[in-house]
């Protein structure tokens, strides 16, 4: 079952209380006080499980856009901010840099976490030098610990397999998901069915996985065997799709859903686990410069850590962490967002049709630039842009919008979101740990110390 989730601060602290971590203003450290400090983060004490959340291509941007979308749009604050208000976190500000350069892609930045070394992009734990270093869920493995991996994106891509795999090329996600069942990572949750044939399928499920393909299985799944569920052919949809289409709610569970059945399937194991928990899709939406995608896949992470904090709350010997990549896209409010952003998309949600004209405005627009890669005749262009999304354009800016160039420029003017390319960012980003261990991440981190931290906090180094 889906966790409840507390709906006040009260709850928040009556729940946190009764698993047993001090959560609540008594365990805020005294103004100050760092929050490295803090006992509960002791570099000491030595963290059992980790959980270790992604929300890729998450810029600042996006944080800050999807924390403005839940205030104004559904009056309530992200579990993530909750969170550092009301338990001592550790916050690093952190590079994101690979080899090849200020740009990382999802393969290099998650080899610094699988390996602690950065690699080019595109490659998944294969240094430039052509060492493949054992990566971080081996070690965990090694160490009897249970091992997960949960995602939207394919249970194959780069992200999950940077964890666990050892790769030359990113691309190949049937080696991918053929090393996952080699390396027996314990929980594999995401799309990504295309990539495990038939045989390796039933190769998993001869040493023991169940295999599910349904939320209502996934839900129905009790026990804390290896569990493998694949949920889509390649990636699993957008938030965006999934809340407008009622078909795809009932086939396809939530990034909460997957992780809470994830935390109850890695049970049983004296020696606790690893579970990484990606956010997949705020790339891709990012990538497609879809604001309205990348915000919802964002709360929908965001609704996630609500479901981890509640078991961090009752299993106290939990690391936590909460990062990104890598930007994608720089995607920003900008301007004084009076005429835009913040007074816009609450009516835009009081009246539910512009909001998601909106939305079907900017996923149509993508979809109209791929349809119309080769397009010679700007009146079909304009037309089937008219049909696609149901808009009126003032003449200036059909004329604008009309140029392949500028479509990403048109999308502002209608949501107060703008963005700086369709590609990843060198940009620092947010990084937390709550929890055993968590006083090990300095103020600032670069993407490659983290792995030797997550073995220093759970006795492993
Ligand atoms: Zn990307």
């Amino acid at each position: 079952m889906p966790p409840s989730r507390p709906n006040s601060r009260r709850d928040f602290l009556k729940a946190a209380s009764l698993g047993g971590l001090a959560f609540g203003a008594a365990a805020v450290p005294a103004l100050g006080a760092t929050t490295r400090e803090s006992a509960d983060n002791a570099p000491r004490r030595q963290a059992k499980n980790v959980i270790f959340m992604v929300s890729d291509g998450m810029g600042m941007g996006t944080l800050a856009a999807a924390v403005d979308y839940l205030k104004l749009v559904h009056q309530r604050e992200s579990h993530w901010l909750r969170m550092y208000r009301e338990v001592p976190v550790v916050r690093s500000l952190c590079e994101t840099h690979s080899a090849t350069g200020l740009v990382t892609d999802s393969a290099a930045a998650a080899s610094c976490w699988g390996i602690g070394e950065r690699v080019q992009n595109g490659s998944l734990n294969v240094t430039p030098d052509g060492r493949k270093p054992v990566t971080i869920l081996q070690r965990m493995k090694a160490a009897r610990k249970r091992t997960g991996l949960v995602t939207t994106a394919t249970a194959t891509h780069a992200t999950p397999a940077g964890f666990v795999t050892t790769v030359t090329k990113r691309e190949d996600q049937r080696e991918v998901a053929f090393q996952y069942l080699e390396r027996g990572v314990d929980v594999v949750l995401g799309g990504g069915a295309d990539y495990f044939g038939e045989s390796l399928v039933a190769a998993y499920k001869k040493v023991g996985y169940t295999h599910v393909t349904t939320r209502a299985q996934l839900l129905a799944h009790r026990g804390t065997g290896p569990l493998l569920g694949l949920f889509a052919k390649k990636y699993i949809p957008m938030e965006v799709d999934r809340l407008n289409r009622p078909a795809l709610q009932a086939v396809t569970p939530t990034l909460a859903e997957m992780t809470q059945s994830a935390l109850a399937a890695l049970q049983g194991s004296a020696e606790g686990f690893f579970l990484m928990v990606e956010g997949g899709r705020v790339d891709h939406a990012a990538h497609a410069n879809d604001a309205i995608g990348a915000i919802l896949d964002q709360i929908a992470f965001d609704d996630t850590i609500a479901t981890v904090l509640k078991f961090v709350s009752a299993h106290p010997d939990t690391l936590l962490i909460i990062t990104t990549d890598h930007g994608t896209g720089g995607l920003q409010v900008n301007g004084v967002g009076s005429e835009d952003f913040d007074s816009k998309l609450p009516s835009y949600n009081e009246t539910n049709s512009t909001f998601l004209r909106l939305t079907a405005f900017n996923r149509s627009l993508e979809q109209v630039r791929l349809e119309a890669k080769d397009f010679k005749k700007p009146k079909e262009y304009q037309d089937l842009l008219v049909a696609a999304t149901g808009l009126k354009f003032k003449p200036a800016d059909l004329e604008k919008v009309i140029s392949m160039k500028t479509l990403t420029e048109a999308i502002p003017k209608y949501s107060g979101v703008g963005f700086t390319s369709m590609n990843h960012t060198g940009e620092m980003v947010e990084f937390c740990a709550v929890g055993p261990g968590a006083a090990l991440f300095p103020p600032f981190l670069r993407n490659d110390q983290v792995h030797a931290k997550l073995l220093q906090a759970t006795g492993l180094a």
